[in-house]
């Protein structure tokens, strides 16, 4: 319910623009399919995606010899369903937590303001919720408001974290937070680091040494790379994610504000374009907004 709300206006929009691509149509024909190209770029599906899709469209057109528009939605929603398979397997994909060895480690990357913090408070209530301990770690020091914003978090969930001073070494802070979790026998570790994009070889280094002290202090980590998306900025999204991908290996995706945009499309174009799977999707602003993403339910409730 929550998630056919947050996606409304991605969904209303959406059906509008398809409705009119078949108007005066009974058939599926190339003017349907140019129709459709245009509806599913101006919804953010991006370029390589939409032509992924129409081409597999066109593939069943030319099999089935005639296809009624009356079929166009059910079949879109099977092809996108199918795309989002590919890189979104099972149903439910939330990080399951393995009580194999503790700490769980998340490292959280994405620029700033797309969310990072919000969604970070959101997960650390989910863990808690289910009876985990969880403690976070304020590895953005480049600014002062990124450390209050965490800590803001920290105490509406009732979470510890561990912070030091704006400027400290994000590697210091890294080390000193899993130390902490490996202390008090901690399930989940959330660490956020900074978002600058504009210096690129700066951030991949590091985001290269928080990972190489993460190591140091707990083998394996981090477990999940979890780059934070804002779904409200469409392409942008799209750059944002080749340029961190660049910079470190990504293991997952967070969409957040797919609330009040109608750039939803985004979701299914990211997942596809980097083979990264979207986890989680952020459609509100409330500790309860972040939502496990479900791919069939994510396409249902475009076209229900
Ligand atoms: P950060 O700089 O990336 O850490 O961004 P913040 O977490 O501070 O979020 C920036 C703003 O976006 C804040 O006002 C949040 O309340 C808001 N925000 C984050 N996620 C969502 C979401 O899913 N939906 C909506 N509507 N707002 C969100």
């Amino acid at each position: 319910e929550t998630l056919d709300k947050g996606l409304e206006k991605t969904k209303t929009n959406f059906l509008s623009k398809l409705s009119k691509a078949v108007v005066g149509k009974s058939k599926v024909d190339d003017d349907v399919l140019d129709n459709l190209e245009e509806v599913l770029v101006s919804s953010d599906v991006g370029v390589n995606t939409t032509l992924k899709i129409i081409d597999r469209i066109e593939a069943r057109v030319s099999k089935d010899k005639y296809l009624g528009v009356d079929e166009l939605n059910a079949i879109l929603r099977e092809e996108i369903a199918g795309l989002l398979s590919e890189t979104n397997s099972g149903s439910e994909t939330e990080f399951t937590v393995p009580l194999v060895r503790k700490p769980y480690v998340i490292m959280v990357v994405g620029v700033n303001g797309v969310g990072k913090t919000t969604t970070i408070g959101k997960l650390a209530y989910q863990f808690k919720k289910q009876g985990l301990k969880v403690v976070l770690g304020a590895a953005d020091t480049f600014r002062a408001a990124a450390i209050d914003q965490l800590q803001v978090w920290a105490d509406r969930v009732d979470v510890p974290i561990v912070k030091q001073s704006m400027g400290s070494d994000p590697a210091s802070v890294a080390f000193d937070t899993l130390s902490s979790a490996l202390k008090q026998n901690a399930d989940v570790v959330i660490i956020d680091t900074a978002g600058r994009l504009h210096n690129k070889v700066n951030l991949m280094n590091e985001l290269t040494k928080v990972k190489r002290v993460m190591q140091k202090v707990v083998e394996g980590t981090p477990d999940e790379v979890l780059l934070v998306l804002d779904g409200s900025t469409g392409q942008n999204a799209f750059e944002q994610a080749k340029q961190f991908t660049k910079a470190t290996e990504v293991t997952s995706l967070a969409v957040t504000k797919l609330d009040g945009t109608a750039k939803g499309g985004v979701v299914i174009g990211i997942s596809d374009q980097f083979q990264i799977p979207v986890k989680y999707i952020g459609v509100g602003e409330g500790m309860d907004d972040l939502q496990v993403f479900n791919k069939i339910e994510f396409v249902d409730s475009f076209f229900s």
